[in-house]
Protein backbone atom coordinates (compact mmCIF):
# COMPACT_ATOMS: atom_id res chain seq x y z
CA UNK A 1 0.00 0.00 0.00
CA UNK A 2 1.42 2.90 -1.01
CA UNK A 3 -1.12 5.61 -0.15
CA UNK A 4 -4.81 5.84 1.63
CA UNK A 5 -7.00 7.83 -1.08
CA UNK A 6 -10.06 6.22 -1.97
CA UNK A 7 -11.98 3.48 -0.51
CA UNK A 8 -12.10 1.85 -4.04
CA UNK A 9 -8.71 0.70 -3.56
CA UNK A 10 -9.33 -2.25 -0.84
CA UNK A 11 -10.71 -5.41 -1.38
CA UNK A 12 -11.89 -8.31 0.91
CA UNK A 13 -8.44 -9.96 1.36
CA UNK A 14 -7.35 -6.30 2.72
CA UNK A 15 -9.97 -5.49 4.92
CA UNK A 16 -9.95 -9.33 6.40
CA UNK A 17 -6.15 -8.95 6.91
CA UNK A 18 -7.06 -5.08 8.56
CA UNK A 19 -9.57 -6.33 10.81
CA UNK A 20 -7.27 -9.07 12.19
CA UNK A 21 -4.12 -6.57 12.41
CA UNK A 22 -6.54 -4.27 14.19
CA UNK A 23 -7.49 -6.55 16.79
CA UNK A 24 -4.14 -7.97 17.47
CA UNK A 25 -2.82 -4.20 17.72
CA UNK A 26 -5.37 -3.28 20.51
CA UNK A 27 -4.24 -6.45 22.95
CA UNK A 28 -0.83 -4.81 22.59
CA UNK A 29 -2.69 -1.81 24.42
CA UNK A 30 -3.64 -4.06 27.76
CA UNK A 31 -0.05 -4.37 28.95
CA UNK A 32 3.02 -1.46 29.17
CA UNK A 33 5.47 -4.04 27.74
CA UNK A 34 3.06 -3.96 24.64
CA UNK A 35 2.65 -0.36 24.61
CA UNK A 36 6.62 0.31 25.03
CA UNK A 37 6.60 -2.33 22.18
CA UNK A 38 4.46 -0.33 19.53
CA UNK A 39 6.53 2.65 20.49
CA UNK A 40 9.17 1.26 19.21
CA UNK A 41 8.11 0.64 16.04
CA UNK A 42 8.57 3.74 13.86
CA UNK A 43 10.08 6.21 15.99
CA UNK A 44 12.28 7.62 12.94
CA UNK A 45 9.39 8.62 11.22
CA UNK A 46 7.42 12.02 10.94
CA UNK A 47 4.55 13.31 9.83
CA UNK A 48 2.14 15.98 8.95
CA UNK A 49 -1.42 16.44 9.69
CA UNK A 50 -2.62 19.37 7.17
CA UNK A 51 -6.32 19.56 8.23
CA UNK A 52 -7.37 22.44 6.88
CA UNK A 53 -11.29 21.13 7.44
CA UNK A 54 -12.97 21.53 11.00
CA UNK A 55 -12.22 17.68 12.54
CA UNK A 56 -11.98 16.67 16.01
CA UNK A 57 -12.02 12.54 16.14
CA UNK A 58 -10.10 11.90 12.53
CA UNK A 59 -7.22 14.74 14.12
CA UNK A 60 -6.89 13.63 17.42
CA UNK A 61 -7.32 9.93 16.29
CA UNK A 62 -4.70 9.94 13.81
CA UNK A 63 -2.41 12.52 16.06
CA UNK A 64 -3.05 9.60 18.77
CA UNK A 65 -2.32 6.52 16.46
CA UNK A 66 1.43 8.32 15.56
CA UNK A 67 2.48 8.85 19.43
CA UNK A 68 1.16 5.01 19.79
CA UNK A 69 3.35 4.15 17.08
CA UNK A 70 6.35 6.50 18.36
CA UNK A 71 5.82 9.16 15.37
CA UNK A 72 6.51 12.46 15.95
CA UNK A 73 3.55 14.60 14.40
CA UNK A 74 3.33 18.14 13.21
CA UNK A 75 0.25 19.74 12.58
CA UNK A 76 -1.44 22.97 10.35
CA UNK A 77 -4.79 23.42 11.25
CA UNK A 78 -5.14 26.49 9.48
CA UNK A 79 -3.95 27.09 5.81
CA UNK A 80 -4.32 30.86 6.44
CA UNK A 81 -1.37 30.42 8.96
CA UNK A 82 1.15 29.06 6.06
CA UNK A 83 2.22 30.41 3.21
CA UNK A 84 -0.80 29.47 1.16
CA UNK A 85 -1.68 33.23 3.03
CA UNK A 86 0.99 34.53 0.50
CA UNK A 87 -0.36 33.01 -2.29
CA UNK A 88 1.64 29.40 -2.47
CA UNK A 89 -0.41 26.97 -4.39
CA UNK A 90 -1.36 24.10 -1.86
CA UNK A 91 0.17 21.70 -4.30
CA UNK A 92 3.35 23.72 -3.59
CA UNK A 93 2.54 23.70 0.69
CA UNK A 94 2.26 20.12 0.49
CA UNK A 95 5.64 19.33 -1.53
CA UNK A 96 6.96 21.43 1.04
CA UNK A 97 6.01 19.73 3.53
CA UNK A 98 7.53 16.37 2.17
CA UNK A 99 10.72 17.86 2.46
CA UNK A 100 9.99 17.88 6.53
CA UNK A 101 8.39 14.75 6.56
CA UNK A 102 7.99 10.92 5.70
CA UNK A 103 4.28 11.12 5.55
CA UNK A 104 0.98 13.77 5.11
CA UNK A 105 -2.03 13.52 6.50
CA UNK A 106 -4.67 15.62 5.20
CA UNK A 107 -7.92 16.79 5.32
CA UNK A 108 -9.13 19.56 2.93
CA UNK A 109 -12.60 20.95 1.05
CA UNK A 110 -11.15 19.95 -1.68
CA UNK A 111 -12.07 16.58 -3.50
CA UNK A 112 -9.51 14.96 -5.56
CA UNK A 113 -7.05 16.59 -4.08
CA UNK A 114 -5.26 14.01 -1.89
CA UNK A 115 -4.88 12.13 -6.26
CA UNK A 116 -3.46 15.24 -7.36
CA UNK A 117 -1.05 15.27 -4.60
CA UNK A 118 0.05 11.59 -4.21
CA UNK A 119 0.60 11.59 -8.06
CA UNK A 120 2.68 15.46 -7.66
CA UNK A 121 4.17 13.43 -5.20
CA UNK A 122 5.17 10.14 -6.85
CA UNK A 123 7.02 11.93 -9.95
CA UNK A 124 9.43 13.55 -6.88
CA UNK A 125 12.51 12.62 -5.15
CA UNK A 126 10.45 12.21 -2.02
CA UNK A 127 7.23 10.31 -2.63
CA UNK A 128 6.14 10.30 0.49
CA UNK A 129 2.53 8.40 0.97
CA UNK A 130 -0.47 10.65 1.60
CA UNK A 131 -3.73 9.57 3.35
CA UNK A 132 -6.71 10.53 2.57
CA UNK A 133 -8.81 12.00 6.17
CA UNK A 134 -11.09 13.61 4.36
CA UNK A 135 -11.40 15.23 0.78
CA UNK A 136 -15.04 17.43 0.81
CA UNK A 137 -18.07 15.70 0.29
CA UNK A 138 -16.12 13.10 -1.83
CA UNK A 139 -14.49 10.39 0.65
CA UNK A 140 -13.57 9.57 3.65
CA UNK A 141 -11.79 6.29 3.48
CA UNK A 142 -9.90 5.49 7.09
CA UNK A 143 -14.20 6.48 8.32
CA UNK A 144 -14.77 3.65 6.21
CA UNK A 145 -12.51 1.70 7.11
CA UNK A 146 -13.30 1.95 10.80
CA UNK A 147 -17.22 1.98 10.12
CA UNK A 148 -16.40 -1.64 8.36
CA UNK A 149 -14.23 -2.74 11.94
CA UNK A 150 -17.13 -1.96 13.64
CA UNK A 151 -19.80 -3.77 11.59
CA UNK A 152 -17.60 -6.75 11.79
CA UNK A 153 -16.83 -6.47 15.18
CA UNK A 154 -20.27 -6.39 16.39
CA UNK A 155 -21.72 -8.82 13.89
CA UNK A 156 -19.37 -11.23 14.88
CA UNK A 157 -21.80 -13.56 16.54
CA UNK A 158 -23.88 -13.73 13.49
CA UNK A 159 -21.93 -14.43 10.37
CA UNK A 160 -20.36 -10.91 10.21
CA UNK A 161 -21.46 -8.35 7.84
CA UNK A 162 -22.22 -11.22 4.41
CA UNK A 163 -25.98 -11.02 4.38
CA UNK A 164 -27.17 -8.44 6.07
CA UNK A 165 -29.00 -5.13 5.33
CA UNK A 166 -27.48 -1.83 6.03
CA UNK A 167 -29.32 1.22 6.77
CA UNK A 168 -27.91 4.91 6.11
CA UNK A 169 -29.99 7.53 6.77
CA UNK A 170 -29.24 11.45 6.17
CA UNK A 171 -27.61 13.96 3.71
CA UNK A 172 -26.47 11.02 1.50
CA UNK A 173 -25.80 13.33 -1.32
CA UNK A 174 -22.69 15.43 0.54
CA UNK A 175 -21.78 12.78 3.09
CA UNK A 176 -18.85 11.34 2.50
CA UNK A 177 -18.44 9.03 4.70
CA UNK A 178 -21.53 7.25 3.50
CA UNK A 179 -20.08 7.33 0.11
CA UNK A 180 -16.81 5.70 0.85
CA UNK A 181 -18.80 3.04 3.55
CA UNK A 182 -20.87 2.18 0.56
CA UNK A 183 -18.04 1.69 -1.94
CA UNK A 184 -16.21 -0.87 0.83
CA UNK A 185 -19.76 -2.36 1.62
CA UNK A 186 -19.61 -4.13 -2.15
CA UNK A 187 -16.74 -6.09 -0.82
CA UNK A 188 -19.35 -8.18 0.88
CA UNK A 189 -21.35 -11.28 -0.15
CA UNK A 190 -25.06 -10.17 -0.51
CA UNK A 191 -25.30 -7.12 1.57
CA UNK A 192 -28.32 -5.07 1.21
CA UNK A 193 -27.90 -1.22 1.58
CA UNK A 194 -30.94 0.65 2.18
CA UNK A 195 -30.51 4.45 1.59
CA UNK A 196 -32.94 6.23 3.86
CA UNK A 197 -33.58 10.58 3.13
CA UNK A 198 -35.58 13.40 2.19
CA UNK A 199 -35.71 13.33 -2.16
CA UNK A 200 -32.78 16.16 -2.38
CA UNK A 201 -30.42 14.31 -0.01
CA UNK A 202 -30.41 11.07 -2.20
CA UNK A 203 -27.11 9.20 -3.47
CA UNK A 204 -25.12 10.61 -6.30
CA UNK A 205 -25.14 8.93 -9.64
CA UNK A 206 -21.68 8.00 -9.44
CA UNK A 207 -22.51 5.67 -5.80
CA UNK A 208 -25.18 4.49 -7.91
CA UNK A 209 -23.38 3.20 -10.65
CA UNK A 210 -20.54 2.08 -8.93
CA UNK A 211 -22.93 -0.20 -6.62
CA UNK A 212 -24.82 -1.85 -9.70
CA UNK A 213 -21.69 -2.18 -10.79
CA UNK A 214 -20.87 -4.62 -8.47
CA UNK A 215 -23.66 -5.75 -8.40
CA UNK A 216 -24.47 -4.34 -4.10
CA UNK A 217 -28.28 -4.40 -3.68
CA UNK A 218 -29.72 -1.22 -2.84
CA UNK A 219 -33.08 0.70 -2.85
CA UNK A 220 -33.51 3.91 -1.67
CA UNK A 221 -36.53 5.61 0.22
CA UNK A 222 -38.31 8.27 2.47
CA UNK A 223 -39.78 5.68 4.51
CA UNK A 224 -37.92 5.85 7.76
CA UNK A 225 -39.37 3.85 9.87
CA UNK A 226 -39.76 0.60 7.75
CA UNK A 227 -36.51 0.99 6.45
CA UNK A 228 -34.85 1.16 10.28
CA UNK A 229 -36.72 -1.59 11.65
CA UNK A 230 -35.69 -4.04 8.73
CA UNK A 231 -32.17 -3.08 9.26
CA UNK A 232 -28.87 -5.19 11.01
CA UNK A 233 -27.25 -2.14 11.45
CA UNK A 234 -28.01 1.75 11.05
CA UNK A 235 -25.76 4.07 9.58
CA UNK A 236 -26.79 7.91 10.92
CA UNK A 237 -24.98 10.86 9.43
CA UNK A 238 -26.03 14.85 10.22
CA UNK A 239 -27.27 17.12 7.31
CA UNK A 240 -23.90 18.97 5.59
CA UNK A 241 -24.44 21.90 5.61
CA UNK A 242 -20.77 23.58 5.10
CA UNK A 243 -22.03 22.90 1.66
CA UNK A 244 -24.80 24.70 0.66
CA UNK A 245 -24.72 26.85 -1.92
CA UNK A 246 -28.43 27.28 -1.65
CA UNK A 247 -30.21 26.43 1.16
CA UNK A 248 -30.33 22.86 0.75
CA UNK A 249 -29.79 22.41 4.42
CA UNK A 250 -33.40 24.04 5.05
CA UNK A 251 -34.93 20.91 4.53
CA UNK A 252 -37.18 19.41 7.45
CA UNK A 253 -35.21 16.70 8.45
CA UNK A 254 -36.91 15.63 11.45
CA UNK A 255 -38.92 12.39 9.86
CA UNK A 256 -34.94 10.74 9.88
CA UNK A 257 -34.38 11.77 13.61
CA UNK A 258 -33.68 8.52 15.38
CA UNK A 259 -35.10 8.78 18.85
CA UNK A 260 -35.31 6.48 22.36
CA UNK A 261 -39.20 5.79 20.90
CA UNK A 262 -38.46 4.06 17.66
CA UNK A 263 -35.65 1.50 19.56
CA UNK A 264 -38.78 -0.73 20.23
CA UNK A 265 -38.96 -0.87 16.79
CA UNK A 266 -35.60 -1.65 15.39
CA UNK A 267 -33.86 -5.87 15.44
CA UNK A 268 -32.75 -6.87 19.06
CA UNK A 269 -29.27 -6.75 17.56
CA UNK A 270 -29.16 -3.82 15.56
CA UNK A 271 -26.17 -2.10 15.50
CA UNK A 272 -26.72 1.38 15.53
CA UNK A 273 -23.64 3.78 14.28
CA UNK A 274 -23.09 7.33 13.77
CA UNK A 275 -19.73 8.57 12.24
CA UNK A 276 -20.22 12.01 14.60
CA UNK A 277 -20.54 14.76 15.08
CA UNK A 278 -24.34 14.48 15.85
CA UNK A 279 -26.86 16.81 16.49
CA UNK A 280 -31.01 16.44 16.42
CA UNK A 281 -30.77 13.28 14.07
CA UNK A 282 -29.26 10.58 16.51
CA UNK A 283 -30.80 10.99 20.74
CA UNK A 284 -28.53 11.29 23.14
CA UNK A 285 -31.02 8.74 24.79
CA UNK A 286 -29.74 6.20 22.68
CA UNK A 287 -26.77 6.27 24.54
CA UNK A 288 -27.61 3.83 26.96
CA UNK A 289 -28.98 0.93 25.03
CA UNK A 290 -26.30 -1.92 24.02
CA UNK A 291 -26.83 -1.27 20.53
CA UNK A 292 -25.82 1.83 20.36
CA UNK A 293 -22.22 1.39 18.94
CA UNK A 294 -20.71 4.84 17.96
CA UNK A 295 -18.63 5.48 21.08
CA UNK A 296 -16.93 2.52 20.34
CA UNK A 297 -16.73 3.16 16.98
CA UNK A 298 -15.02 6.26 17.52
CA UNK A 299 -12.16 4.67 19.86
CA UNK A 300 -12.00 1.58 17.25
CA UNK A 301 -10.48 4.64 14.56
CA UNK A 302 -7.59 4.94 16.37
CA UNK A 303 -6.63 1.24 15.96
CA UNK A 304 -7.65 0.80 12.86
CA UNK A 305 -5.39 4.12 12.11
CA UNK A 306 -2.62 2.51 14.00
CA UNK A 307 -3.08 -0.53 11.70
CA UNK A 308 -3.61 1.44 8.50
CA UNK A 309 0.14 3.17 9.48
CA UNK A 310 2.19 0.26 10.48
CA UNK A 311 0.76 -1.22 6.98
CA UNK A 312 1.95 2.38 4.71
CA UNK A 313 5.47 1.67 6.38
CA UNK A 314 5.99 -2.53 6.36
CA UNK A 315 6.03 -2.81 9.97
CA UNK A 316 2.97 -4.83 10.55
CA UNK A 317 4.31 -8.28 10.22
CA UNK A 318 5.92 -7.32 13.13
CA UNK A 319 2.57 -6.96 15.07
CA UNK A 320 2.82 -10.72 16.26
CA UNK A 321 1.31 -11.49 19.75
CA UNK A 322 3.98 -14.54 20.24
CA UNK A 323 7.04 -12.37 19.65
CA UNK A 324 6.02 -10.21 22.75
N1 LIG B 1 -16.80 13.36 10.88
C1 LIG B 1 -17.36 12.91 9.62
C2 LIG B 1 -16.67 13.58 8.45
O1 LIG B 1 -15.67 14.24 8.63
C3 LIG B 1 -18.83 13.03 9.57
C4 LIG B 1 -19.38 14.43 9.58
O2 LIG B 1 -18.65 15.42 9.70
O3 LIG B 1 -20.60 14.52 9.51
O4 LIG B 1 -17.12 13.44 7.33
Amino acid sequence: MRHVLSSSQFDRQFLDYLYQLTTTIRRFDKSREGIVYLRSLLPHKRAMLYFTQPSTRTFLSFQSACHILGITASEIRDAATSSERKGESVEDSLRTFSSYVDLIIMRSPIAGLCDRVATLLDATPRPVPIVNAGSGPDEHPTQALLDIYTLTRSLRLRGGIDGKTICMVGDLKRGRTVRSLSRLLTNYEDVKIIFASPENFRIEDDLRRALTRAGTRFEETDEFLPAIASADAIYMTRIQDEYDVGGESATDYTRFHLKASHLTSLKEDCVIMHPLPRRDELDPEIDKDPRAKYWRQERNGMWVRVAVLTMLFDVDSRVQLPDL
